[in-house]
């Protein structure tokens, strides 16, 4: 499955350059050409997905299996204390580019990438409601 107009399916056909990590039969890494630090990986399925929820469960976990050795890889090699794992679904989420992708985003202490974090909270019974019905989805 490829959509020819697909910036990210057009690298993992290899018609336009990335600066390439890893690559398999389900996946592959490169790092992004904007990057937040120095490092900043993107992992990527072969297969065009817009976002994670349209992906078959067997797909997403042969493409998730490389988070832990690339983000090893990342901070092994730039020497970052930590690193956060993003992935945007949707504009309304700042996605960009509609070909799913998992950052790995190098962090340091005082480093200029933040979060707007606005932690809120449920009323009494909201929490068990809305996991009741969450639940109810899952099935
Ligand atoms: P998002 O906002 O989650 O859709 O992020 C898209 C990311 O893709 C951005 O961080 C871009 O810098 C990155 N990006 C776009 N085009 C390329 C490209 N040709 N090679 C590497 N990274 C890219
Ligand atoms: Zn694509």
């Amino acid at each position: 499955m490829k959509d020819s107009d697909c910036i990210f399916c057009k690298i993992a056909a290899g018609e336009i350059p990335c600066t390439k990590l890893l690559e398999d039969d389900s996946a592959i890494a490169f790092l992004d050409i904007g990057p937040l630090a120095p490092g900043h990986a993107l992992l990527i399925p072969r297969e065009h997905y817009v976002t994670v929820d349209q992906m078959p469960a067997d797909v997403a976990a042969d493409v998730l299996k490389h988070l832990p050795a690339l983000g090893r890889a990342v901070q092994a090699a730039v020497g970052c204390e930590g690193f956060n794992i993003l992935q945007n679904n949707g504009s309304v989420a700042h996605q960009v580019v509609p070909h799913v992708h998992f950052h790995v985003i190098p962090r340091n202490p005082d480093d200029e990438f933040g979060f707007n974090w606005p932690a809120g909270s449920y009323p009494p019974g909201r929490i068990e409601q809305l996991a009741e019905d969450i639940r109810k989805h899952l099935k």
